[in-house]
């Protein structure tokens, strides 16, 4: 998703270090959903939903009890469970501190069983009940990063992805879009609309939605066969179609370089979630404000639409690894922009975010990438996990070039497609490619928080230019230090390889130096500052 000001604000300093293989928790590791059937009941007199949930599951090792995650009622906000079977009959269970524990469900690995969940109640988050800006009454699920269980009953974790099907019935005048592929549409005996819809690819709980409200829909097209669809507010109609109807010119780009569309429709929804954005699996919901008929949300579609591919159907397997989300994001925005709007816009965005890295690190110092003590996962949305993690792809695309660099990440969706990954599996794809070994790399931009702090001195000396170059930061770092000597008779570009705290080069020159310009093609992430020696 793309975060809004008001997330960044509830930052606050924090130290840690990582590591890739922090367990994912028991009760999430211990059961595997094959798929969700959901049925929500909403209504125009109040707030309060009425949900059934049928839950396939597999175990992934033998357990005793299952748990999922529900929230449960506190001040009024929460689900009460009316009725619970497993495999067709009542069973005990307990439901509290928003966990609903089965004690005698369980069984040996691989059995699988069929949990039927009945409940009620007023969401308290993840399913936002309110009115649009137009002041008419919408509901849009908002499940990042675990904020599903307000409102559905499910093994709430990335690592768990399952197939979902969201059956709605609701008043007449309202208009459902879910993920998937629509299965029926229909009034029943009472009047009320029944929608039903079905996504056949597993995809994680942070991205299974419904929106329910008053919508003007428009056909964008098909791209390789694949629907697009625009979903505004009515009063937005023109303006909206045009806006999102763009969506349907970005994602032939991005099935060219990433390899084919993993879902079967991609519907662009006007709404109210929290967030600039947010990549729902097939299903994109924008903040309500995004439409102007300007096309000035175009980055935003983009960052969006790359999501389908990189955390909805690549997930990464545990929070810390978000950068594989969050950062693939943005940097195939940076490549959007490049391809779309030349080099040097490109390079502005990756100046200005790396600015963002820079800033980040000075507020909270000490934060690799790869950030397994952080808790509260709306923390993650932060710069390391966006444009560190873009800039790290950044790099590593210029260290193992172009043509290693998009066929790697293109096998890496194919190899990992509909799955879970961590930054390991990453690194292997993208070493086979390089057909190098990328250990270090990985380990000094994702696995520690350092970055280059570079002190550099250089000096005209007769016929040329010598230049020394101290790494000040705590981790001694690795990296080629492209910079550009200017003089009356010309510009000349060099690459200096840094590779221990200080490195002293010499330059032979047909003219005399009177500037030097660190990183001129905005290649490395890091500060510095440069000092002409007399
Ligand atoms: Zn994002």
């Amino acid at each position: 998703m793309r975060n809004l000001l008001a997330i960044l604000l509830l930052l606050a300093t924090f130290t840690c270090k990582a590591s890739d293989v922090s367990p994912i928790p028991e009760r999430h590791r211990q059961i595997n959903v094959l798929s969700y059937d959901f049925t929500i009941d909403l209504n125009d007199v109040n707030d309060e939903i009425r949900g059934t949930a049928k839950i396939l599951l597999q175990l992934a090792e033998a357990t005793d009890s299952i748990r999922f995650d529900l929230k449960s009622v506190n001040n009024g906000k929460g689900m009460t469970i009316l009725g619970l079977k497993a495999g067709g009959k009542p069973v005990p269970f307990l439901h509290r501190n928003d966990l609903i524990t089965l004690s005698s469900a369980g069984g040996k690995k691989n059995d699988t069983t069929l949990i039927e969940i009945t409940y009620k109640g007023v969401p308290g988050d993840g399913l936002i009940i309110s009115k649009n800006k137009y002041g008419h009454r919408c509901f849009f699920a908002d499940n990042w990063p675990n904020r599903a269980r307000n409102w559905i009953p499910c093994n709430d974790h990335p690592s768990d992805k399952a197939t979902v099907s969201f059956q709605v019935n609701a008043p007449a005048d309202y208009s459902v879009i879910a993920n998937g592929e629509l299965v029926s549409d229909e009034k029943d005996s009472s009047g009320r609309r029944i929608t039903r819809w079905q996504e056949k690819n597993e995809i994680p709980t942070k991205v299974m939605v419904i929106g329910v409200a008053d919508f003007a829909v428009g056909d964008a097209g098909r791209v390789d066969d694949i629907p697009v669809s625009s979903w505004v507010y009515p009063e937005e109609r023109d303006n909206g179609f045009y806006d999102y109807g763009q969506a349907a010119l970005i994602l032939p780009w991005f099935i060219g370089k990433l390899g084919p569309y993993p879902f079967t429709k991609l519907a662009n929804v006007q709404s109210k979630t929290i967030f600039g954005g947010m990549e729902n699996a097939g299903c994109i919901f924008y903040h309500e404000q995004s439409v102007d008929g300007k096309r000035t949300s175009e980055n935003l579609l983009v960052h969006e639409i790359a999501h389908q591919w990189f955390g909805n159907s690549v997930t990464e397997r545990d929070w810390a690894h978000l950068w594989l989300s969050e950062g693939f994001a943005t940097y195939l925005t940076d490549a959007w922009v490049e391809m779309q709007h030349g080099q040097q816009a490109a390079r502005t965005l990756l100046a200005k975010q790396r600015a963002e890295v820079i800033d980040f690190h000075q507020q909270q110092p000490g934060r690799p990438v790869i950030d397994s003590m952080e808790t509260n996962y709306l923390k993650l949305l932060n710069a390391n996990s966006y444009q560190k993690g873009g800039w790290v792809l950044h790099m590593l695309r210029l260290k193992i070039g172009e043509k290693a660099f998009w066929e790697g990440i293109a096998d890496y969706y194919q190899r990992y497609r509909g799955k879970n990954a961590g930054t390991g599996d990453l690194q292997k794809v993208m070493e086979n490619h390089a057909g190098i070994a990328l250990g270090d790399f990985f380990d000094q931009w994702l696995r520690q928080p350092d970055f280059p702090n570079l002190e550099v001195r250089w000096k005209s000396t007769p016929g040329g230019l010598s230049i020394t170059v101290h790494q000040l930061q705590n981790t001694l770092m690795k990296f080629p230090l492209r910079i550009a000597i200017s003089g009356a008779g010309g510009t000349t570009h060099v690459n200096i390889p840094i590779d221990s705290r200080k490195v002293d080069e010499e330059f032979r020159l047909p003219y005399i130096p009177t500037s030097v310009t660190i990183d001129p093609d905005t290649e490395l992430l890091g500060v510095w500052k440069t000092t002409p020696v007399k």
